[in-house]
């Protein structure tokens, strides 16, 4: 039996099931394919954002700064005390249920929009054909008119450092630690390395980052990311550039690390080691390839700018795709093309993506940095606000780090905003749509922010740019 409907999305990730649940709010009878199983083999929507990425790392981040600032910050408010401890199992509970609750509630916003939803495999079999099998049941055909694959991505597995799930883990592993380890290797000093490196090292791992690339977050204005450096550093995280991994052997008691800095071999051994280096695309069984379906060298699946394959009726969306690998990224590809499916005109500005590290203090940008604003042949005028002369960082005991605005000298136009400070996360959301609109210096210097919020060092930074700064 085929069962027909408009649309068949295989992936139920940050970038399948928006794409799902807008598409059946503009009408198409819409199916929703979903592989995932949980450790405990419970199936879940939600891909690795909400069961091994973004979320688990968020709860895991919150309750080890929490840990942190109790330990090295409270003192300073006047409050004292030392009967505190971490529980780690209830620690790790509390990471499950966050999770358990946002993946449910997937399933629910399925229903009320009448999404149906598939727990299990998804083949492509070509001329709008998708074959389903379920975690526990017969295979089914489904037909639909539109094929969205949107499979997401995986931890890529080093040869030189491959995973054995004990010693040597990827990023869901190590979200998993039932032990804090006392001590902890990282291979990339990347945006999941510092986040996991940062968990575990507030929680009492003596942890060392081996990045290969001489700079610290080359994609981060440099003036910031060696401020970030700067605090990570003093915070414990041993973070080594430069720094190229040879090989990693686990073994019984330790994973031994030999790498290479500057030509001089070195060795390193650890309780565990987290190899984060980045992400492949999901296309294995797929069948993508066998129909026709274009992928480039590195297996991302081709698209064009409205997210079709070279085969009609064959789209893609979210990190299958590549360029920014990020949650918000996938959900705006997702429901731009089911609007375009729809008829609507969508486009999504790739020049304005927020990018978040969640440390304490956080790291965010967005736009060009100085560097690349140069590159580019911008004459650039930058400008930067110090969250030291904030009156409310001063108050939540944060006062550390800076904005920088990078400007266009010639036209007064906000290039970028690379930021390190306290939730310079929740500031972002001005800056990217101050790049959406266009927004000079001045627009943001004639704009009323309130006193005292951490906002006002944004408003600060753009005063700075033409010398104008009241505070610092
Ligand atoms: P995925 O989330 O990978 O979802 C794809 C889904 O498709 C999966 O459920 C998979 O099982 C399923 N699938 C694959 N093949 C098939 C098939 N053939 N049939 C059926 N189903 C299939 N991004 C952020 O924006 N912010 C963050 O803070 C952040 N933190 C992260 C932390 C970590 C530790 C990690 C690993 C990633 C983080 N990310 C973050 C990245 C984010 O998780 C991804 O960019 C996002 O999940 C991509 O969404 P997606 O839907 O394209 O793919």
């Amino acid at each position: 039996m085929t069962d027909q409907f408009d649309i068949v999305v295989v992936g139920g990730g940050p970038a399948g099931y928006p794409a799902a649940i807008r598409a059946a709010q503009l009408g198409f009878k819409t199916a929703c394919i979903d592989a995932w199983l949980n450790k405990d083999n419970s199936p879940a929507f939600g891909g690795t954002c909400l069961n091994a990425g973004c979320i688990p790392s968020k709860a895991l981040l919150e309750s080890s700064e929490l840990w942190h600032r109790m330990q090295h910050e409270i003192g300073a408010h006047g409050i004292s005390g030392s009967d505190f401890k971490v529980d780690l199992d209830k620690m790790q509970a509390r990471k499950t249920a966050v999770s358990r609750q946002l993946t449910g509630g997937i399933k629910a916003l399925f229903g009320a929009n009448k999404v149906t939803g598939l727990e299990g495999f998804g083949k492509l079999l070509g001329d709008g054909k998708v074959e389903f099998t379920p975690h526990n049941g017969e295979k089914q055909v489904l037909s639909a008119k539109h094929v969205i694959i949107a499979t997401g991505s995986s931890p890529v597995n080093l040869k030189i450092a491959p995973f054995d799930d004990k010693r040597i883990v990827d990023s869901w592993g190590a979200l998993d630690f039932t032990e804090v380890p006392k001590t902890l290797g990282i291979i990339g000093a990347g945006v999941i390395g510092v986040e996991l490196g940062s968990v575990w090292s507030r929680l009492g791992s003596k942890t060392v980052i081996l990045e290969a690339l001489p700079n610290f977050l080359p994609m981060v204005d440099q003036q910031i990311a060696k401020e970030a450096l700067r605090h990570f550093t003093k915070q414990g995280l041993d973070i080594r550039l430069g720094a190229k991994v040879i090989t990693a052997k686990s073994g019984a008691k330790a994973v031994e690390v030999e790498y290479e800095v500057n030509g001089e071999k070195k060795k390193e051994s650890f309780d565990k080691l987290i190899v984060a280096v980045g992400r492949r695309p999901n296309t294995d069984g797929l069948n993508a390839k066998e129909i026709g379906v274009a992928i480039d060298e590195r297996g991302f699946v081709k698209v064009d700018a409205h997210y079709k394959t070279n085969v009609p009726g064959v789209y893609a969306i979210g990190d299958v795709i590549g360029g920014a690998m990020l949650a918000h990224k996938a959900i705006e590809e997702g429901v731009a093309l089911a609007e375009q499916l729809a008829g609507h005109h969508t486009q999504l500005n790739y020049d304005a993506i927020p990018s978040v590290i969640y440390t304490a203090p956080e790291v965010a940008w967005t736009g060009l940095s100085e560097e690349q604003a140069k590159a580019k042949g911008y004459e650039v005028k930058v400008g930067s606000g110090p969250f030291a002369a904030n009156g409310r960082a001063k108050a939540m005991e944060a006062a550390q780090g800076s904005i920088k605005i990078i400007a266009d000298a010639k036209t007064d136009r906000i290039l970028g905003v690379h930021m390190c400070g306290p939730y310079v996360s929740e500031l972002l959301a001005e800056a990217v749509l101050g790049l959406e609109f266009a927004a000079t210096c001045e627009d943001i210097a004639l704009t009323m922010h309130g006193h005292p919020t951490l906002s006002e060092n944004f408003h600060e930074a753009v005063l700075s740019v033409d010398g104008r700064a009241i505070h610092a």
